[in-house]
């Protein structure tokens, strides 16, 4: 029977069909990091019990990490005590742990590909919604709540519903100026923020295929935004290339046969899908968001939607956006003033976006009333960067450059909106109070375009900044 990835890697995977119709799903690779896990390894302690496969868990510290100073002990307590309690029950279960003096630390979905820990054909959990991002690797990527991390540390499988598979083909090529980041958040916006809910959705295309593996990661990170369990790109020779002498991948002498193996589970060219959906890369613009979830975006050169152009159902939710927002339907969305820009995030916080946004810097100012930092995705990453003097570039700019980890994303740390602030972000969630202050506004958007925000102090086209932006 052809079958789908999501298929392939399903029933290479499962262990027996429950009596409740779901699957139980033997899990390949189980990330670990400080902030989803203390309670599950109180759970297994309290019943006396072990982690059952300590070889496929790894864990990295990310989430509440600050990222202006990492020297331990940490000035904040709740800090300090999760990664201590992670050093204890690595330590105890015999864990690999890398910290911050593995000089491999990062964010989780960013060390699992970048050390080669993330192969076709996997199954991954990780106690955050964005694993989703390993998907680009032709995993099949889950995140899980802290129940179902002790579930995965005891036993190594979690139990699962089926999914159906929405095959989303994007021919064409994309825009200069225009990025992996602008394509993910119109899907977003054409199928809703939960029109994914029950599938996996499977990036296809032409567009897809000339992507490089960090805007395949970026794609894939953000289909939890649409409401789809995992997100998935079959592996092709961009794939195998990015994995080859990567520290945790197959060995050069088993490397060969490893990429027959993962050639294998890609998805058949007859395979049936559940619902397909195709799209015009070429016709994206670069997109911010405007409103309090992902889905509500425009094109930077559109302005905000009035509720009477929305379908009925649509109107409670826009006005609420709108009034949290404080903005009037119609306006602009060009020229909205920003107080910070931040860079990172498991989004786009790799090597690839922080050139990018190099780019953009170069020789230029952040507003002088624009807080700007830069937040590497790892060490790896950050160590790369300031290799080729992007740390100069951004900090001769008016950019902080910090240590690696989550930072503003979701502002675990000190590192936080203020009262009403606005926000240019590179990150993946634009929730009310998502970036630490319960009124803070975040405009998401392309690496590129929170450059260029940072340096005009207001949202602005990165098309008319820089020609020839990719
Ligand atoms: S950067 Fe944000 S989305 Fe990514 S792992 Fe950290 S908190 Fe989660």
């Amino acid at each position: 029977m052809p079958s789908t990835l999501l298929e392939k890697v399903w029933n290479a995977h499962t262990v027996r069909k429950l009596p409740n119709g779901q699957t139980q799903l033997f899990v390949g690779l189980h990330l670990v990091h400080e902030v989803t896990s203390p309670q599950a390894f109180d759970m297994l302690a309290a019943r006396g019990w072990r982690v059952r496969f300590p070889d496929r868990t790894v864990a990295t510290v990310d989430h509440i990490v600050p990222t202006r100073d990492q020297r331990r002990p940490f000035f904040d307590a709740m800090a300090e005590e999760m990664l201590v309690a992670l050093e204890r029950n690595c330590r105890a279960h015999g864990i690999r742990l890398f910290d911050l003096s593995s000089g491999r630390q990062g964010i989780v979905h960013v060390i699992g590909p970048e050390l080669g820990l993330t192969q076709p054909g996997m199954t991954i959990a990780c106690g955050d919604s964005h694993t989703s991002t390993h998907g680009a690797f032709g995993a099949v990527a889950f995140g899980i709540g802290t129940s179902q991390v002790r579930d995965v540390l005891a036993s190594q499988c979690l139990a699962l519903d089926p999914l159906k598979v929405r095959k989303i083909d994007v021919g064409g090529s994309l825009q200069p100026g225009v990025y992996a980041k602008d394509l993910i958040l119109e899907i977003i916006r054409r199928l809703g923020v939960n029109g994914g809910a029950g599938y996996a959705y499977e990036y296809t295309g032409e567009a897809i295929a000339r992507m490089t593996m960090d805007e395949r990661m970026t794609i894939c990170n953000m289909s939890i935004e649409g409401g789809a369990r995992v997100g998935y790109v079959n592996p092709d020779d961009t794939t195998f290339a990015y994995l080859r002498e990567r520290p945790s991948a197959p060995p050069e002498a088993d490397f060969d046969r490893a990429v027959e193996w993962w050639r294998g589970m890609r998805s058949d060219p007859d395979a049936a899908y559940d619902d397909e959906v195709t799209l015009d890369g070429a016709s994206v613009r670069p997109t911010v968001t405007w409103g309090i979830n992902p889905g509500q975006s425009i094109y930077v050169d559109e302005r905000l939607p009035r509720p009477d152009e929305v379908p009925p159902q649509g109107r409670a939710a826009l006005e609420e956006a709108l009034a949290f927002m404080g903005w009037r339907a119609g306006e602009p969305i060009q020229g909205t003033k920003i107080d910070v820009a931040f860079l990172g995030s498991c989004t786009n916080g790799r090597l690839s976006d922080l050139r990018e946004a190099a780019r953009i810097v170069r020789g230029r100012q952040v507003a002088t009333h624009v807080r700007a930092l830069v937040v590497p995705g790892s060490q790896a990453i950050r160590i790369a960067a300031e290799r080729e003097g992007l740390d100069r570039v951004f900090s001769e700019a008016g950019f902080e450059w910090r240590g690696a980890g989550c930072s503003m994303c979701l502002a675990m740390n000190p590192d936080r909106l203020e009262g009403r602030e606005v926000c240019a972000s590179s990150s993946n969630r634009n929730f009310k109070g998502r970036q630490g202050s319960p009124s803070g506004r975040t405009l998401l958007m392309s690496p590129a375009m929170v450059a260029a925000a940072a340096v005009a102090g207001e949202v602005v086209d990165v098309r008319g900044i820089a020609t020839n932006a990719r």
